[in-house]
Formats: C-alpha cells, sequence, structure tokens
C-alpha cells in the first residue's frame, strides 16, 4: 500500500483512476486507527473501487488548551491496519502541505454554525469551523468520491452533510454506525487517555444514552423525564462530570421538545481531562437522513 504526502501527486494519481471509470471510497481520520475507522474502510472497500484513507491530525480544529501534542500517533500500525482492512493508498500531508504559511494564516474558513453552536461548540466553540475547513480542502484535493464518516461524531456527520449540500461538492457523504467495545464503550483514539478506573467507569455515558433511548422508544415524550433520568445515571458514577445531554432532530439538529420520531439522544461527560462523546437513536425509531446514504 502506497503513502503519499503531496498534493499535487495525490491529485494526479486520482484523475487516473477516476479517468479508468473507477469509483473512489474516501475516509478522513486523524489516525490511531481502531476498529471504528476500520469499519469504515470496509464499506468503502465494499462500495467503491479505490479506497484512500487520509491521516492528518489537523491543527485547525483543536483550541489552545486541547490536546494536539499528545494525541496518539502510530503512523506505521495504521498503515498496516488500514491495508488489512482494504485500504489502497494513505494520504499523509504534512502540516505545511496543508496550511503552507502555518495554520494561523488561513484566512478562508468553512463554518455551518446554525448546526455548530449547540452542544459540542458550546465546549469547542472553534473546533467545527477547523472540522469544515480540513474536509472541504480534503475534497477539493480527493475530487468527487464517497465519502464514509461515523456516526460515533453524529453532530459532525449532520454538519459535514450540510456543508456538502450547501456548497455542492461532488461528493456523496454516508454515515456508518458507531463501533463499540464490549462494555457498549464507543471506540475512540482518546480512550487511550482513561486510566483504568476510568475506563471502567466510562460505560455509564452509553449506558445513561441508552436509557433514555429506550423511554424514548416506549413512548416517553417529555424531554425533561427523559434528561432527568439520563442525569440521574450519569450522576450515580462519582468520577464523571456531566457536560451536556441532549435530545435533538436527527436531521437539522433542533431541540426536539416535545420529543418526535426521528429523534437522536447526544451526550458528553468528562473524566479529569479526558472527554467522551457519543450519541443513540432511540430503537425502532425512524433513521433520518443523516444516517443513511441519500447523497
Ligand atoms: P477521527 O480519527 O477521530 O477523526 O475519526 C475519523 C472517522 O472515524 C470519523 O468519521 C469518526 O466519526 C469515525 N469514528 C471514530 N470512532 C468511531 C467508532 N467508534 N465507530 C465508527 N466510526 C468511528
Amino acid at each position: 500500500m502506497r503513502t503519499i504526502t503531496s498534493i499535487e501527486q495525490m491529485r494526479r494519481v486520482l484523475d487516473e483512476v477516476r479517468s479508468s471509470g473507477n469509483r473512489i471510497g474516501f475516509v478522513p481520520t486523524m489516525g490511531y486507527l481502531h476498529e471504528g475507522h476500520l469499519s469504515l474502510i470496509r464499506s468503502a472497500r465494499s462500495d467503491t473501487d479505490l479506497v484512500i484513507m487520509s491521516l492528518f491530525v489537523n491543527p485547525l480544529q483543536f483550541a489552545h488548551n486541547e490536546d494536539l501534542g499528545t494525541y496518539p500517533r502510530d503512523p506505521e500500525g495504521d498503515a498496516a491496519r488500514a491495508s488489512s482492512a482494504g485500504c489502497d493508498l494513505i494520504f499523509a500531508p504534512e502540516v505545511h502541505e496543508m496550511y503552507p504559511d502555518g495554520q494561523q494564516s488561513v484566512l478562508t474558513t468553512v463554518s455551518v454554525p446554525e448546526l455548530a453552536c449547540r452542544m459540542e461548540g458550546r465546549s469547542r466553540p472553534t473546533h467545527f469551523a477547523g472540522v469544515c475547513t480540513v474536509v472541504a480542502k480534503l475534497f477539493n484535493i480527493i475530487g468527487p468520491c464517497s465519502a464514509y464518516f461515523g456516526e460515533k461524531d453524529y453532530q459532525q456527520l449532520a454538519i459535514i452533510r450540510r456543508m456538502v449540500g450547501d456548497l455542492s461538492f461532488p461528493v456523496e457523504v454516508l454515515g456508518c454506525p458507531t463501533v463499540r467495545e464490549a462494555d457498549g464503550l464507543a471506540m475512540s483514539s482518546r480512550n487511550v487517555y482513561l486510566d483504568p478506573a476510568q475506563r471502567e467507569a466510562a460505560p455509564v455515558l452509553s449506558r445513561a444514552l441508552s436509557l433514555g433511548a429506550q423511554m424514548i422508544a416506549d413512548g416517553q415524550t417529555d424531554r425533561a423525564k427523559v434528561v432527568e433520568a439520563m442525569e440521574e445515571m450519569i450522576g450515580s458514577e462519582p468520577l464523571a462530570v456531566l457536560d451536556y445531554l441532549d435530545i435533538v432532530d436527527a436531521s437539522t439538529l433542533a431541540p426536539a421538545d416535545p420529543i418526535h420520531q426521528g429523534c437522536r439522544v447526544l451526550g458528553a461527560i468528562r473524566f479529569s481531562g479526558v472527554r467522551l462523546i457519543d450519541n443513540m437513536a432511540p430503537p425502532g425509531g425512524t433513521r433520518s437522513s443523516v444516517e443513511t446514504a441519500d447523497a
């Protein structure tokens, strides 16, 4: 499997691939791959002819107080894992290739404030503009393709779908289900930051979201009651600090109040400096256009 680091070379190779009629599957990542990432590569493998994964820890989406410097990295292990899941090419640019004058001098950014201001955006106000800007750059480099994103980052998936629609990127966005550890914890590169006690406590988030999702599936439409029950469950875990719990429309991310069909339950908690996010659809509920391949 080949790793390409230059934008120009990447464009040349992919133009050639497309000119012979092959479909491109694209999986953007920040590396330190786990089964969640590999599931996206496998989906791309089964749908398309050439699978490319980007591996780029994007400084633009980290705030000054966040973990850019310590974000876990293992490029060689990533290449082996990606290849075994069916990846053909890795695009791994250096920061100066993506931001030649430094990320501080990027003057053009892409943002979707209406969808980015809630939930993650409250704790990480500059995060989604950094994500959208780098994803827009990657889409401009990779060109027409099917792009695979995890539902694990549900708000991100909704925002990218919107960006692609609003700006007419020639990209089909596909959402893939969250891959979990056996105890329910959503897989994440950041789970390695958890100490053993925190790791043991961490599934409280997926348990709380399952509880809320099940209450909704059972017919509860009172948002305050569902949130209260979830808060109580998070509160029962002394190591966990609640960041937010929310029930939103699965497509527009507007608050679902009262709760209606096609909603999504999302949440974030903290263990000291480690922040975990997760989300769920009520079992048996309608699937939204954010989750399914509809582009
Ligand atoms: P990241 O490397 O964290 O930027 O993630 C790259 C892609 O993998 C994003 O589309 C994530 O939503 C997706 N992803 C991360 N964790 C999971 C998971 N547990 N299950 C499915 N997809 C995931």
